[in-house]
């Protein structure tokens, strides 16, 4: 193999595509066991896999070829934590975003969205953070407006997160953060067809619950879960024809508020979880492998990436290109995958999906 010069962050590109390419070239599956964890090699990805934008394997478990960046900052959103490198989506994620952030807009949102993470340039596993976000189908919007003055992006790093909950009060919102905007502009996000879930803390859930007066329709789609009192979350089902997809279980029929919501307000989800004393200690967790993850996903993880970020950046609603080249990373060289291709390059969309 010929030698790369240039280098991603501080570990040669070199490396990762020659150690994925070694484990499922000679060695076959059995020998990933011993191999880097998933969430290293996905971890150290800075552009996407070129190819047509296809998930692959669980929001939990997968990866993507084919993401596209949204802009850092657009008319009306601004992506946050930049450093962490989780803008990148399905283009149809996307998308759904610069949408999104119109309509939060007109609600009275501010200035626009702030989000949070999306998935890695391709998806998988990460070394901080979510278990999910792994095949460019989630992204995370902060309960807070974006200000009408942009954020820096030193800014956008340190700026804290705001829970919307009363600290040392059991799952209690705070009357005095929570707005009736705050709740429009949730369960807005759950109304487009194509969001599966909206994930937020059981108290914003209960909240929604107690005081929504509109159409009820959309609200079993918000579902509780630990965390999420700062940001919400939105999951997309699987796009129509991502064959690599694996969908989720559909949510129950109904607002969802009823004994299924009743439970987080038990002692239940709360407790430490029993110890058996008896029992012997626990073997260390083993770290998710490039075997685990589907087949297709050490393909994606081998495979070229674009020129730099510009090509792969998704412009339909405008939005400013990364201010500096330094920002734009520079793309793996040449390693031919053996065995098999990704599908054919297909550009980044020029519009939105029609249809909603
Ligand atoms: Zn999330």
């Amino acid at each position: 193999m010929q030698t790369m010069k240039k280098t991603w962050g501080t570990r040669p590109i070199t490396t990762a595509l020659m150690l994925t390419a070694a484990f499922v070239g000679a060695t076959g599956e059995g020998a990933l066991a011993e191999g880097r964890p998933a969430k290293e090699l996905f971890g150290g990805m800075t552009l996407p896999a070129k190819a047509a934008p296809s998930p692959y394997g669980s929001y939990a478990k997968g990866c993507i070829a084919g993401a596209v960046a949204i802009p850092t900052d657009g008319p009306t959103w601004q992506a946050m934590r930049l450093s962490r490198n989780r803008r990148w989506g399905h283009p149809q994620m996307i998308a759904l975003l610069e949408r999104f952030s119109k309509d939060a807009v007109q609600l009275g949102w501010g200035s626009g969205i702030l989000i949070g993470d999306i998935s890695q340039p391709r998806g998988g596993p990460m070394l901080s953070g979510h278990a999910s976000h792994q095949i460019g189908l989630d992204a995370d919007i902060w309960f807070t407006p974006k200000p009408a003055q942009p954020l820096s992006p030193q800014q956008r790093e340190d700026m804290p997160f705001t829970s919307m909950l009363v600290k040392d009060k059991f799952l209690t919102v705070d009357k005095r953060l929570w707005t009736d905007t705050h709740a429009r502009v949730v369960v807005q996000a759950a109304s487009y067809p194509q969001v599966e879930r909206i994930f937020v803390n059981p108290a914003i859930k209960k909240k929604l619950c107690d005081t929504w007066t509109g159409d009820r329709s959309v609200l079993g789609k918000i579902r509780p879960i630990y965390g999420h009192d700062a940001h919400f979350h939105i999951r997309m089902r699987c796009p129509e024809g991502a064959s690599g997809c694996k969908p989720q279980a559909a949510v129950p029929p109904g607002d969802g508020c009823d004994k299924s919501l009743a439970w987080w307000f038990t002692k239940e989800p709360w407790a430490a979880p029993k110890k058996d004393p008896n029992a012997k200690p626990a073997p260390k967790p083993r770290a998710m492998q490039v075997s685990d993850l589907p087949k297709a996903c050490s393909t994606v993880l081998q495979a070229r990436g674009p020129a730099n970020e510009y090509e792969v950046t998704y412009q339909a609603s405008g939005g400013a290109l990364p201010s500096s080249a330094a920002s734009a990373f520079a793309a793996p060289m040449a390693s031919s995958p053996q065995g098999f291709e990704l599908p054919a390059v297909v550009p980044v969309p020029p519009a939105r999906p029609s249809g909603w």
